[in-house]
């Protein structure tokens, strides 16, 4: 898709001079303004991001974490803000944050057009707010950001050969809808063995992300496929209460979300069904105990949206200083 761009992610000279960066990064930035002026308009509060704690995301599809030294504590590099997002409801019932993660994500996903080692999510969490209403949001959210960005930057989107035709369903907010069992009967109608019991595989999703032509949630994840925090049903036993935004044309997954955990007892409970050590969660346990807002909040992976909007042909190209697993770069 890209002709005039570098072919490697470890030159940052070529990559970031290349004009196909360029327009990449004006879409970025352009997609990231759009998000604050909404969110800030509907009465959110930005707050800015911790980057290390004594205990981070522990979901995440086989990544590792990365470690550091503090002052003789084992610290982590946060995978995902979802604990601080919670926390931050004690200050502002709104809040969102624009947050760099750090998953060592396994060596093959090298090449999988979808996953850095480092990378960025639009981070979003509303107390008291159902699924229904943090999808709507999200769906609300992400047409604003790309009618926005098409509609200023015309002359990028013709540079990178991007048709904004392809948008014509999202900026009229026609946003599909599956749950997770659907998917999973789609995909065995397709002659794809997916699992009932877990998160939809990388062909399986790329399979679905290809044959539609707009994007769509998928609901209602089991159990055992995500983290404590995803609120499981009140009504249907190992159903979450959470959804995944998948983007049309084989751009994959964009975003995550769900209702939260809030209750105590409940959070230890799926602690250790999910094998996590509660003793580690300490500061976080204690605010819990004491009472977090209930809450229902949502992650949009930047570069993987930009990517998507951007239509390029992997996600290390809508990022400046690309960390791909494994390969070494600066
Ligand atoms: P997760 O908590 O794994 O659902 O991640 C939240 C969002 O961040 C996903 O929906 C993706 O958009 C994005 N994301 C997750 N992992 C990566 C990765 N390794 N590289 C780039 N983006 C990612
Ligand atoms: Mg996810």
């Amino acid at each position: 898709m890209i002709e005039d761009g570098p072919t490697q992610p470890g030159d940052p000279r070529a990559h970031l001079s290349s004009p196909a960066t360029r327009s990449t990064l004006r879409i970025q930035n352009q997609l990231l303004a759009a998000a604050r002026e909404y969110l800030t308009s509907a009465g959110f509060t930005e707050m800015l991001p911790p980057v290390i704690g004594p205990v981070t995301d522990p979901g995440g599809r086989g990544s590792k974490q990365v470690d550091i030294d503090f002052y003789g504590h084992r610290y982590k590099l946060m995978t995902s803000a979802i604990l601080y997002k919670q926390a931050s409801l004690l200050a502002f019932d709104k809040i969102f944050c624009i947050a760099p993660n750090v998953r060592l994500e396994p060596l093959e996903t090298a090449n999988t057009s979808r996953h850095l080692a480092e990378f960025h999510q639009l981070d979003v969490e509303v107390a008291g707010a159902s699924r229904e209403q943090i999808i709507q949001l999200v769906e609300d959210l992400v047409v604003h950001m790309v009618q926005r960005t098409i509609a200023a930057l015309p002359e990028e989107f013709a540079a990178l050969g991007r048709d904004v035709d392809a948008f014509a369903d999202l900026v009229q907010g026609m946003f599909a809808r599956t749950t997770h069992a659907e998917a999973v009967a789609d995909l065995h109608a397709v002659g794809h063995d997916q699992s009932a019991d877990a998160e939809i595989d990388w062909a399986g999703e790329a399979l679905l992300s290809s044959k539609s032509s707009r994007p769509f949630f998928v609901t209602d994840y089991p159990k055992g496929s995500r983290g404590f925090y995803d609120r499981e049903s009140r009504t249907e036993a190992g159903v979450l209460r959470n959804f995944d935004l998948i983007a049309p044309e084989g751009f994959g997954e964009l975003c995550s979300g769900s209702e939260r955990t809030n209750d105590y007892a409940e959070i230890i409970t799926r602690m250790r069904e999910t094998g996590e050590n509660p003793q580690k969660y300490r500061w976080y346990l204690e605010l819990v105990k004491e009472g977090i807002p209930a809450s229902a909040g949502f992650g949009i992976g930047v570069e993987r949206l930009t990517r998507y909007v951007a239509g390029l042909d992997a996600v290390w190209q809508a990022n400046a200083f690309p960390k791909l697993p494994g390969v070494v770069s600066p």
